[in-house]
């Protein structure tokens, strides 16, 4: 496969245009067909669902070329049902589990080019998406949907390395107890980015959410969710409804447990007892984990004891594990590697 000729190295986290994407409209109660498309623009009607009453959600996965030179994505079938139960919860029309693999397949395959080499640090990010694009004047579901999923080759996250990040515990919240933090609609990112720009006035990466209701338990970002390590090594993540089921939180609790034979637990984490870890991290698709130095609270500011100038011994394990397994370095559990190609 003859790769474009992008230098992989020096890519950013940011939107290159690729070659084709796939579509599919529905309407009349069903899905069409779908196809690739080359064109990378959207026309919809000016009234559409989307554009007055923000009826849209996406998500967010990588593809890879591993050791062995194939083209794998991680998980996806986790991708897929998230936004199935996404879809629902914004009376969208759900993009069928099969489509959505089929679609992720063709896409990949066509943009072969684009797929990063092993040992860039660059990937083919890929992200589907799903809103309302028939027009609407009351307030009301579309009465149509476009399906889209698009890719682009993406360098590191963090661009610096993997430095410590600033938090601060945010003014602001980021989901209601009863609201949609659970589910990944553009929504929750349109109200959040007021607070993230004050975050990084202030000097800080990210905003840390406490819970609506309290204010005193952790929840997560903007758009990654929070791992801690305790100082006698167990793995803790918070539990909320209203936090978003991140798939690489949920990957590094399975191999902290039943890989790295570390005790995990999944439950509330008051904001006071985050003084008391030893390690920190945010998990995500994009940086899959990046570390916490500090987190500037109301009562001051709490240093965790893995310092400001690299990640904590714990965080460095889970991390190397996880990206061993996408890159094919590490023997993967069984069904989180689909191969494309
Ligand atoms: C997408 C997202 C995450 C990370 O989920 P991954 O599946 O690990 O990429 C975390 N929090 C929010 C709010 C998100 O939207």
């Amino acid at each position: 496969m003859e790769k474009k000729n992008i230098d992989w190295g020096s890519l950013g986290f940011s939107y290159t245009k690729t070659d084709s994407r796939y579509v599919s409209y529905w309407k009349d109660n069903q899905w069409d067909d779908g196809a690739m498309v080359e064109d990378a623009n959207v026309t919809i009607n000016e009234s559409a669902g989307v554009l007055q009453y923000a009826q849209t959600c996406f998500e967010g996965l990588k593809a890879y070329t591993t050791i062995d030179g194939k083209v794998v994505a991680f998980r996806p079938d986790l991708n897929a049902q998230r936004m199935y139960d996404t879809a629902h919860r914004l009376l969208m029309p759900p993009f069928p589990h099969d489509r959505f693999i089929d679609a992720l397949d063709k896409l990949v395959k066509a943009n072969l080019a684009f797929v990063p080499p092993y040992g860039s640090g660059a990937t083919l990010y890929i992200r589907p998406y799903l809103f309302g694009s028939g027009p609407v004047i009351g307030v009301a579901p579309a009465p149509e949907y476009t399906f889209r999923m698009f890719c682009t080759p993406v360098g590191p996250y963090f661009k610096s390395g993997i430095k410590p990040l600033k938090l601060q515990v945010s003014e602001f919240d980021r989901a209601a107890p009863r609201g949609t933090g659970h589910i990944k609609g553009g929504l929750n990112y349109a109200m959040s980015l007021y607070a993230g720009h004050e975050a990084h006035k202030n000097g800080f990466a990210e905003n840390l959410y406490l819970d609506a209701a309290t204010q005193s338990f952790v929840e997560e970002t903007g758009g990654a969710n929070f791992i801690f390590v305790t100082k006698d090594n167990k793995v803790v993540t918070p539990k909320s409804p209203s936090i978003l089921p991140s798939i690489t939180r949920r990957s590094l609790m399975y191999v902290a447990k039943e890989i790295l034979h570390l005790e995990t637990e999944e439950r509330p984490v008051p904001l006071d007892e985050v003084a008391e870890f030893a390690e920190g991290g945010l998990c995500g698709t994009a940086a899959v984990i990046s570390p916490i130095g500090s987190i500037t609270t109301k009562k001051g500011v709490i240093y965790l004891p893995s310092g400001m100038e690299k990640m904590g011994p714990i965080t460095q394990k889970l991390y190397d594990t996880l990206t061993g397994i996408q890159m094919g370095r590490l023997e993967a559990p069984e069904g989180w590697i689909h191969t494309i190609a």
